[in-house]
C-alpha cells in the first residue's frame, strides 16, 4: 500500500513541475497558423519560380501578409506554413493581451525571481536593449506601467493625474532589466515593472518568419505587417527587389514625397505613426508612443516615420524612437546610424512637408 502513495507522490510532484516548474519555457508546439483564419492564399507562376501570396486579417492586430518566390508549388506552401508557424509563435509568446503568454507571466513575476525565457525571446531583449541604447531611450519597451495608465484613457473622463504618471514613470528604464544569457533568464530590479515589445516584435516576426521561409526552401520572401516590411532578398525575377509603398495618412500631397514607391532588395522598412492609433479624450489625442522622458504620450507635428534599416526589428524600433525624438534629433539619429535611412512626415500650413535623410530613395542623393 505504502509504495502505492509514494509512487502516486512522485507521479503528482513530476506532474506539477512540468506544468510550473519550468519557469518561461516556450509554449507548447502550435500547428502552423495557429489560432488565425485561414486567409486568402494565391498562388501563380513568376517566371520559371511560383509565387505564393497569404494574406491574414487580424494577426497582432494587423492584416499580414507573406509572399514567397519557390522553385515548386508544395515548397512554396512549405516555407509559407514556416513563416506563419513563427509569426503564431512569437504572437502566442510575447502578446501582453494573453494572460497565460510567457511574456504576461514574466512581468507578473521577473520582478521576484530571474525568469527563464526561450531563445528567441532572449535574443529580442537584447536587441531591444541595443535599440534602446542606440536611441538615446526613446525606444524603451519598460514603458509598460506608464502603458497601463495611459491605454484605458479612452474610458477616463481626464488624462492621469500628474503623481501617477511619476510613480509610473520611476518604474521605467531599460537600466532595471537583468539579461543573464548564461541562464537566459530576465529580472526586474524594481517590482510593478513591465515589459511591453509592441515597438520592437511586429519587425522581429518579419526578420524570423522571411528567415524560416528561406530556410524551407524559399528563393525570395517579403513579409507586410501592416505596412512593415521585410524583404529577404530580390524576388528572382526582379533583381531591383520587391516594390514598396509608403502610404500617406491623409492621402494629400502624396505624389510629392520623395521616395513614395521604392525598389527594395533586402532589408527592411517600419512606419510609425501619431495618426492611426491614438485616443482622444475632451476633444484632444493622445498618442499610443509614449515619450519614455516625461511619462506622457507624444506630442509632436509629426504625424507619420517611416524607416529602412538592415533588420525588421531595427526598423520597428527606430520608426517608434524617431516618433519620440521628432524631426530635428531623430533626422541626426537616422544620419549617424550606417544602413538607416528616416523619412518624416510633418504637419505644416494645413498641409505636410516631408523632410527625409540624405539617402532616402528619391530625396536627390
Ligand atoms: P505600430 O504598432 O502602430 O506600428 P509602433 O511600432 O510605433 O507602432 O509601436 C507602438 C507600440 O510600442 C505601442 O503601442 C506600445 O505598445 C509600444 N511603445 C509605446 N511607446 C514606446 C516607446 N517609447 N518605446 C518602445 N515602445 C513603445
Ligand atoms: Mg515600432
Amino acid at each position: 500500500m505504502r509504495w502505492r502513495v509514494i509512487v502516486i507522490l512522485v507521479l503528482c510532484a513530476a506532474l506539477g513541475f512540468a506544468l510550473l516548474g519550468d519557469g518561461g519555457a516556450p509554449p507548447p508546439e502550435a500547428p502552423p497558423g495557429f489560432g488565425y483564419p485561414p486567409g486568402r492564399i494565391t498562388v501563380e507562376p513568376a517566371g520559371r519560380d511560383v509565387r505564393l501570396i497569404h494574406v491574414r486579417e487580424a494577426v497582432m492586430g494587423t492584416e499580414y501578409a507573406v509572399e514567397v518566390y519557390a522553385p515548386d508549388e508544395e515548397t512554396a506552401r512549405l516555407a509559407d506554413a514556416a513563416a506563419w508557424h513563427v509569426v503564431a509563435r512569437l504572437e502566442q509568446t510575447l502578446s501582453t493581451w494573453i494572460p497565460s503568454s510567457p511574456l504576461s507571466r514574466l512581468n507578473r513575476e521577473a520582478a521576484r525571481r530571474p525568469f527563464p525565457v526561450d531563445p528567441a525571446t532572449f535574443d529580442l531583449l537584447r536587441l531591444a536593449r541595443r535599440m534602446h541604447r542606440v536611441s538615446g531611450g526613446a525606444f524603451d519597451p519598460t514603458v509598460g506601467p506608464l502603458l497601463r495608465l495611459w491605454k484605458p484613457l479612452a474610458r477616463l473622463p481626464e488624462p492621469p493625474a500628474p503623481a501617477a504618471v511619476e510613480r509610473a514613470r520611476d518604474l521605467v528604464g531599460f537600466a532595471g532589466v537583468l539579461l543573464d544569457p548564461e541562464t537566459r533568464t530576465v529580472r526586474f530590479r524594481k517590482p510593478g515593472m513591465s515589459l511591453d515589445l509592441g515597438g520592437i516584435a511586429k519587425g522581429y516576426a518579419g526578420d524570423l518568419a522571411a528567415r524560416a521561409a528561406e530556410a524551407a526552401g524559399a528563393r525570395a520572401c517579403r513579409v507586410n505587417a501592416g505596412g512593415d516590411v521585410v524583404v529577404s532578398g530580390p524576388p528572382p525575377s526582379d533583381p531591383r527587389g520587391f516594390e514598396v509603398e509608403i502610404r500617406d495618412p491623409r492621402g494629400s500631397r502624396l505624389d510629392a514625397l520623395p521616395g513614395r514607391a521604392f525598389r527594395l532588395a533586402r532589408g527592411a522598412v517600419a512606419t510609425s505613426g501619431n495618426y492611426e492609433r491614438y485616443t482622444e479624450v475632451a476633444g484632444r489625442r493622445y498618442s499610443h508612443i509614449l515619450d519614455p522622458r516625461t511619462g506622457w504620450p507624444v506630442e509632436s507635428p509629426v504625424v507619420q516615420v517611416t524607416v529602412i534599416a538592415q533588420t525588421g526589428a531595427e526598423a520597428d524600433a527606430l520608426a517608434t524612437a524617431l516618433a519620440v525624438l521628432g524631426e530635428r534629433d531623430g533626422l541626426r539619429l537616422a544620419e549617424r546610424l550606417p544602413g538607416v535611412e528616416a523619412l518624416f512626415l510633418v504637419r505644416e500650413d494645413g498641409g505636410l512637408r516631408p523632410a527625409a535623410t540624405s539617402g532616402f530613395p528619391g530625396s536627390g542623393r
